[in-house]
This record gives C-alpha cells, sequence and structure tokens, in this order.
C-alpha cells in the first residue's frame, strides 16, 4: 500500500464514490484507510446507564487502500503511484505527470 497519512484520495467505491478528501489513519496490516469525513455513518447507541439517552453517533469507517485512488498535488488528478530509485531513497512518484509526491 503505496498511501500514507495525510494524502488527498479520491473514492473510487461506496456510497461517497468520487469525493475527496484526507487521510487521517492508515492501517498497513488490515490493508484498510480512514478518509476524513467520507464513509461516515450513523450508528445507534443505546442507554448504557441509568437516566443516560440513546444517541445517534457518527462513525467513520475504514475503507479498503483499493477503493481510494491518490489525488496527484502537482497535476490535481487522481492516478496511480509508481515508485522511484533516487540514490539510496525510494520516492513515489504520480503515473499521469511524473511528479514526486
Ligand atoms: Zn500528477
Amino acid at each position: 500500500m503505496r498511501i500514507k497519512k495525510g494524502d488527498n484520495v479520491k473514492m473510487l467505491a461506496g456510497k461517497d464514490r468520487s469525493k475527496t478528501g484526507k487521510v487521517i489513519r492508515v492501517d498497513q496490516s488490515a490493508g484498510r484507510i480512514t478518509v476524513e469525513g467520507l464513509n461516515v455513518w450513523k450508528k445507534h447507541a443505546r442507554p448504557r446507564r441509568e437516566g443516560e439517552k440513546g444517541e445517534i453517533v457518527s462513525v467513520t469507517r475504514p475503507v479498503r487502500a483499493s477503493k481510494v485512488a491518490l489525488v496527484c498535488p502537482s497535476c490535481k488528478k487522481a492516478t496511480r503511484i509508481g515508485m522511484r530509485i533516487d540514490g539510496d531513497k525510494k520516492e513515489r512518484v504520480c503515473k499521469k505527470c511524473g511528479a514526486t509526491i
């Protein structure tokens, strides 16, 4: 998975497809990412104690990393990510315009 926290991504599937947002969490082992303000679902919480009210809370659910595409910061297009080796460090490049991300 080549998406990192702080990247801007475009949703390709699900109810928020074609919307863009910022990655706020990356779970490498599960291959899932959480995008700020996208894939938000309502959850109904029951009252747990006497006198407490049940409420509807909004939960941002993680999505599979393959269901999003990175939005390139220089060409603003949803793109795939390539890798380039520059000396001894690897860098990510935009497949569409070739810019280093
Ligand atoms: Zn680009």
